[in-house]
C-alpha cells in the first residue's frame, strides 16, 4: 500500500483540523462561551503526555513547579507600564463578590509576571536566594477580539506553561535565556515539531521585555504558528516590583529576569504537522495508545483469537508500552482500523486464526499503513523497532516539509507572490529600521517574524546588498510570513 494521502490535510487544513479534533475526539468546541473548549478524554491524555515532556525538560534543568492564584489585584497588574498598556484591552475583570462591589478590582491572570514578582520581592533578599527558577502550568484569560480558533486563538488558554527566573547578573540571565531556548528546542524535538527560532522585532516583543525569541512552525495551509517564546526581561520588572538582593559589598542590586511560555498551541501544532487524510498521526512518546491489537475473528475460533490478542497485549504492556485490545463486538475490523487510524495510534497489530496457526502477527504502521508479518518470538523487539523507526520518519518528514516552506526572495513583489501562492516563510535583506519594517509589513500584508536567533542559520547579506523594503543598505536577513 502507498503512503496515505495528505490532500484534505493540506488543501483544506482548517476543515481537516476541525474534523479531527471533533471525531477523535480531542476538543469539543460547543461549550457556550466563545473562545473556550472542552478537553475530551483522548485529547486530555495527549495533553498529559505533552505536559509530561515539558515538566521533564524543565525539571532536568533546575526549574521547580509552583501554583499561583488566578486573581491579580488591579494595582499590581498596572505596575509595569508597558506591560499593562499591551494587556489592558484583553483583561477580564472580577468586580463583584456576590452583589457587593469589590474595593479592589481583580483581574483573571492574562499571564503571571505581576502575580509572581511581588512574591519574588519577598523571597529574594540575599545573593544565596539566586538564581530562582520556577514554572507553573495553569489557565490564563485574554479577551481576544480577533476571530477565535480552537486551541490556537482562544479566550481561555487552558494549558499555559510559564517559567520565570531571577538572576544576580545580566550575564547569568542571558545564559538562562539561552538555556530556556535549548529546553524548548528539546521539547519540540521530542514532539517532532519542526521550528525556526527568531528574535522578534522591537515592536512585536513581549510587553516589558528587552528581547523575545520565538519558536515558529508552519502549518499545513502555509501559515505560521508561534508555538513558544523565551523573553529576556532585563531589570524592567525588577525595578517596577522592587526585587533586589544584597551584594557582597553590602549594596543592593536589582535582579535580572527571564520568562518563557508554551501553550496548547504546541498541541495544535503536534496534531497539525503530522496528520494525513486518515486523521491524527502521533509520535509514540505522546500517543495515549501506542499499540492497538485488533482481533480478526472467524466463526468457531473467536475465543482462541481473543485469548491470543490478550496475551499479546499483556506481553507488550509488561515491556512498558501503552496497549489496547479493541474487542468491541459487532464492529467490523475495517471500522476498527478507521477508529484507530483517526486516533493516530502508531502501530496496529492484527491477529486472526491464520496468524495463530503460523505463530505470527501482522504489524501495520500508522504513518505509511504498510503491513509486515512478524514471528511471535520477535514481537516485542519488532514493535519497539518499528515505533522508533516511525518516530524518526515523522521527525524527518515534518522537517523536510518545513524546509520546503522557507525560501529567500529579492524584492517585496517576489515575497508577496511567494506568500500568496505558497505561504510559508520568506527571507529578505533588511536595513533593520523600525519604520521600514512596519511599512514592509503593510505592503506585503504579512508579519515580520524577526531576525534569525541562530546566526549560523542564515548568511547575512553581502556588503552592498540593498534592503528589500526601502532600498537602503541591508545589514541583516529578516523573516516574513502570514501568521495565525
Ligand atoms: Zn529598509
Amino acid at each position: 500500500m502507498t503512503n496515505p494521502e495528505r490532500k484534505s490535510w493540506s488543501q483544506d487544513y482548517s476543515e481537516w483540523f476541525h474534523k479531527v479534533i471533533a471525531e477523535v475526539p480531542i476538543y469539543d468546541t460547543r461549550y457556550p462561551v466563545k473562545g473556550t473548549g472542552v478537553w475530551m478524554p483522548f485529547g486530555y491524555k495527549i495533553r498529559r503526555e505533552v505536559l509530561r515532556i515539558i515538566r521533564d525538560e524543565l525539571e532536568k534543568t533546575g526549574h521547580e513547579e509552583v501554583l499561583f492564584p488566578l486573581l491579580i489585584p488591579d494595582y499590581l497588574l498596572s505596575k509595569e507600564s508597558e506591560h499593562i498598556r499591551n494587556f489592558e484591552d484583553e483583561v477580564y475583570w472580577v468586580t463583584h463578590g456576590g452583589k457587593t462591589p469589590l474595593e479592589v478590582k481583580l483581574a483573571l491572570r492574562p499571564t503571571s509576571e505581576t502575580a509572581m514578582y511581588p512574591m519574588f520581592k519577598l523571597w529574594i533578599n540575599a545573593y544565596s536566594d539566586l538564581p530562582l527558577r520556577i514554572f507553573q502550568i495553569v489557565n490564563v484569560f485574554r479577551y481576544e477580539t480577533k476571530a477565535t480558533r480552537p486551541m490556537i486563538r482562544v479566550r481561555e488558554v487552558s494549558t499555559f506553561k510559564e517559567a520565570h527566573t531571577a538572576h544576580a547578573t545580566r550575564e547569568e540571565a542571558e545564559e538562562q535565556e539561552r538555556i530556556g531556548v535549548e529546553v524548548y528546542s528539546k521539547i519540540f524535538e521530542r514532539l517532532k515539531i519542526p521550528f525556526l527560532r527568531t528574535i522578534r522585532p522591537d515592536w512585536d516583543k513581549f510587553p516589558g521585555a528587552e528581547r523575545s525569541v520565538a519558536f515558529d512552525t508552519v502549518m499545513p495551509d502555509g501559515r505560521v504558528l508561534q508555538i513558544g517564546t523565551v523573553h529576556f526581561l532585563g531589570q524592567g520588572f525588577a525595578r517596577a516590583f522592587d526585587i533586589k538582593y544584597m551584594k557582597s559589598d553590602g549594596n543592593y542590586e536589582y535582579v535580572w529576569q527571564t520568562c518563557y511560555g508554551i501553550s496548547e498551541r504546541a498541541i495544535a501544532a503536534l496534531i497539525s504537522v503530522h496528520g494525513d487524510d486518515h486523521g491524527l498521526v502521533l509520535p509514540s512518546e505522546v500517543a495515549p495508545v501506542q499499540v492497538v491489537v485488533i482481533p480478526i475473528v472467524y466463526k468457531g475460533r473467536e475465543e482462541e483469537v481473543l485469548k491470543r490478542c490478550k496475551e499479546v497485549s499483556e506481553i507488550l504492556e509488561r515491556s512498558g508500552l501503552r496497549v489496547s485490545v479493541d474487542d468491541r463486538k459487532d464492529i467490523t475490523p475495517g471500522n476498527k482500523y478507521y477508529t484507530w487510524e483517526m486516533k493516530g495510534t502508531p502501530v496496529r497489530i492484527e491477529i486472526g486464526p491464520r496468524d495463530i496457526d503460523s505463530n505470527t502477527a501482522v504489524l501495520v504502521r500508522r504513518d505509511t499503513l504498510k503491513k509486515t508479518p512478524v514471528n511471535m518470538e520477535m514481537l516485542v523487539e519488532e514493535v519497539r523497532k518499528l515505533l522508533d523507526h516511525i518516530d524518526e520518519e515523522l521527525a524527518k518528514r515534518s522537517k523536510e516539509w518545513m524546509s520546503s516552506k522557507v525560501r529567500g526572495a529579492e524584492t517585496i513583489d517576489q515575497a508577496k507572490d511567494e506568500l500568496d501562492t505558497r505561504g510559508g516563510i520568506v527571507e529578505l535583506n533588511w536595513c533593520g529600521k523600525t519604520n521600514c519594517g512596519e511599512e514592509l509589513e503593510k505592503t506585503i500584508d504579512a508579519r515580520i517574524l524577526g531576525v534569525p536567533f541562530d546566526e549560523h542559520d542564515i548568511e547575512n547579506p553581502p556588503s552592498g546588498a540593498k534592503c528589500a523594503g526601502c532600498g537602503g543598505a541591508a545589514n541583516k536577513k529578516i523573516r516574513v510570513a502570514r501568521s495565525y
